[in-house]
């Protein structure tokens, strides 16, 4: 969708901004271009939509050498965001937000009905904000509102130079889970600068790592943090992306343990055999529809089972079941969430495993061994990416 053929940018002042940099951004990806102050992030980007013409070489937006295309035209085709907004202070929230439409000669009605839908999809109710002034607004706000007049037009494309930038860290969270959620639904091929390498990470499908005017690394955010490509890039991204990559790896089905599993109402005595039968200490306790409720532990059908005879206190004969002995499990987290709050979840509760469902099924366990093993298969998959991996013969018999 954007491609970059040896582009450099040499300032008239000799300034060589941009190197000699080839890359490529898929349509509907998010790469995220990453770098310290003044290695060139911002002129690439200003190439894209021609505020910046390359030295040499060539940028392609859907194969076109946009060398050839109108400026006008081709900003038509790209929402801009940049940190200082640049809304109109005179004009309201939804005029700002209409200002692209009206100029693309959309009525009046139709421009401010747009504007409505994009303020509510960015999370700004139009009734309480469409009439106010910018400067009414909190930061985080007012970026919010440069989002939705980005997308106003509906273009394909959207560049974002470092657009929560000026925001609090609190509120940029905030804005990133947003925009997540927003990408999800409108899939635009977005280019987002960011000096911020954890905002990088979280965002990025890829990430272009800079030097000085050179991309070091141009990976995905596993494998950058897993397996940087140079010391550079390993100075860059921290000591501390071993945790970072726990952030952006996923729980998979294969990361998962599968202890025994018994059902609420099955008698103890059952339980005990199967839980033996594994040399099981402990099993999963499903409930009577195959939703979670909790786990029991060999010792509480074992102490049960072999006191069903004796007159122990609680020992209720042939009538005991699981559901008397199991014990309730709070740590549990859906397939999907990241290792981080995997790992955030066993500390919370003090867990050596949790649950992880899919949807409302059980799906397996996580504990640390499978956690530590997770973030390296994330590193190793990466690697072997491509539409020709074999179906493993586990997999079919999973299903
Ligand atoms: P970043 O966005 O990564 O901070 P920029 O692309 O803005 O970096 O700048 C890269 C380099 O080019 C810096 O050394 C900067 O000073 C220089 N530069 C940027 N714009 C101009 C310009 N208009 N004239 C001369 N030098 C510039
Ligand atoms: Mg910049």
């Amino acid at each position: 969708m954007i491609r970059f053929e040896q582009v450099t940018k040499r300032y008239p002042d000799g300034t060589v901004a941009v190197d000699d940099l080839s890359f490529e951004v898929g349509r509907g990806e998010l790469v995220t271009l990453v770098g310290p102050s003044g290695c060139g992030k911002t002129t690439t980007m200003k190439m894209v939509n021609r505020l910046v013409e390359p030295s040499s070489g060539r940028v392609l937006v859907d194969g076109e050498d946009i060398a050839g295309t109108d400026p006008v035209r081709l900003r038509r085709r790209m929402g801009y965001v940049i940190q200082q907004v640049g809304l109109f202070p005179h004009k309201t929230v939804l005029d700002n937000t209409a200002t692209v439409p009206l100029l693309l000669g959309e009525s009046r009605a139709v421009a401010r009905k747009r504007a409505a839908e994009l303020l509510e999809l960015v999370g700004l109710d139009p009734a309480r904000y469409g009439g106010r002034y910018p400067d009414q607004l909190s930061g985080g706000q007012r970026q919010r509102v440069g989002v939705a007049r980005a997308l106003a037009a509906d273009p394909p494309v959207l560049l974002m130079d470092e657009p929560f930038g000026a925001v609090d860290p609190v509120v940029r969270e905030h804005l990133q889970t947003e925009f997540l959620r927003l990408q999800a639904e409108v899939r635009k091929t977005v280019l987002f600068v960011t000096h911020d390498i954890e905002e990088a990470v979280r965002l990025g499908d890829r990430i272009a790592v800079y030097g000085s005017g050179r991309i070091e690394q141009f990976d995905s955010p596993a494998r950058v943090l897993g397996a940087p490509a140079t010391p550079y890039v390993a100075d860059f991204v921290g000591a501390d992306r071993g945790l970072k990559r726990l952030s952006v790896t996923p729980i998979a089905p294969g990361d998962l343990e599968q202890p025994p599993v018994v059902s609420l109402d099955d008698p103890l005595e059952r339980a005990a055999a199967r839980l033996r039968a594994d040399g099981a200490r402990w099993a999963v306790v499903l409930d009577g529809s195959g939703a979670l409720h909790g786990w029991i532990s060999a010792s509480a059908t074992g102490t049960a089972a072999s006191g069903a005879g004796a007159s122990g206190p609680g020992a209720s004969g042939a009538a005991a079941t699981v559901r008397e002995h199991a014990r309730r499990m709070d740590a549990w987290l859906p397939l999907g969430a990241p290792l981080k709050q995997a790992f955030a979840t066993m500390l919370q509760y003090d867990a050596g495993w949790i649950a992880v469902l899919d949807g409302d099924r059980f799906a397996g366990v996580l504990t640390p061994t499978r956690l530590h093993e997770a973030l390296r298969r994330s590193i190793a998959t990466d690697e072997a990416d491509s539409p020709h991996t074999p179906v493993t013969l586990a997999t079919v018999a999973d299903a």
